[in-house]
């Protein structure tokens, strides 16, 4: 019998990381699901695992610590590589750079930038033993294209676009596929206090992103139909970015 593939997605709690946990699931993966805090939002997502008859399992960690991360981690990667690994966890501490403090700029910086390095750094030995696998990191338009009262949030997307093309230079030949899914304005607790009359005349497709929109083309990526799609920013954001 062939082994069962995990998916581990950071951040699968709550908004597009909980899409992803259960397209992923939808698509046959069992599930490592990291979060922070929010234990009854990550029970639930687990129930509607198993509701897809596959497996769960919680791990709640500060992905903006390396040794919490290496702590919730090591040891499960030394049993088993995921296949996929989905980096989600991300913040938001806007501010006009003019009035943005150190703390907003360092907590923004640390768990959506340096929680890729690691995580990754935690996890990346044990997928390349098995040679095989997908490395998916959620970014943003903002990273793409700059956003006015979020330097530091822009600054650790486009960090995150820099290291995926840098790291799928480095780990394509041992068949693990890189790819950046950059989202524009989604339907989420992250974005719930911004007013949609202001944002939908910005989008051609005149409505605002669900968090399932961005986990269709990560469970595509994260499937063996992406056959070359290696390296790249896949925008999804109704038109809003070109
Ligand atoms: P949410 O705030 O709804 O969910 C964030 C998730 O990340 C939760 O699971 C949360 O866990 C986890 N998380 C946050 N900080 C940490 C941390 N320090 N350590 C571990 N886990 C953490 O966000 P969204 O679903 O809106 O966004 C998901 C990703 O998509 C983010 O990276 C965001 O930047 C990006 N994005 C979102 C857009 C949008 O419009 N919503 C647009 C573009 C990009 P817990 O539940 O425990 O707090």
């Amino acid at each position: 019998m062939t082994k069962k593939r995990i998916a581990l997605v950071v951040g699968g709690s709550r908004g597009i990381g909980k899409a992803i946990a259960r397209e992923l699931a939808g698509c046959g993966f069992d599930i490592w699901l990291t979060y922070k805090s929010n234990q009854e939002a990550a029970q639930s997502v687990r129930k509607d695992i198993e509701a897809l008859k596959q497996q769960c399992e919680l791990f709640s960690f500060d992905v903006s610590s390396h040794a919490e991360t290496k702590n919730a981690l090591a040891d499960k990667c030394d049993e088993t590589a995921p296949y996929a690994v989905v980096f989600n966890a991300g913040i938001t501490r806007d501010n006009l750079l003019m009035w943005t403090t150190k703390e907003e700029w360092n907590d923004v910086i640390a768990t959506n930038l340096n929680g890729f390095y690691n995580v990754m750094h935690v996890v990346l030995f044990s997928m390349l033993k098995e040679k095989q696998g997908r490395i998916i990191a959620i970014s943003s338009t903002a990273g793409e294209v700059g956003q006015a009262g979020q330097v530091n949030y822009s600054a650790s997307k486009a960090g995150l676009i820099g290291a995926c093309k840098a790291l799928a230079r480095e780990v394509g030949k041992k068949n693990i596929y890189v790819n950046v899914v950059s989202p524009g304005f989604i339907e989420t607790d992250m974005t719930k206090k911004i007013p949609h009359d202001k944002i939908l005349p910005l989008i051609p497709l005149a409505r605002v992103g669900s968090a399932e929109d961005v986990a269709s083309i990560v469970g595509y990526l994260c499937s063996e139909k992406n056959m070359y799609i290696h390296g790249q920013v896949i925008g999804v954001n109704g038109g809003l970015a070109t």
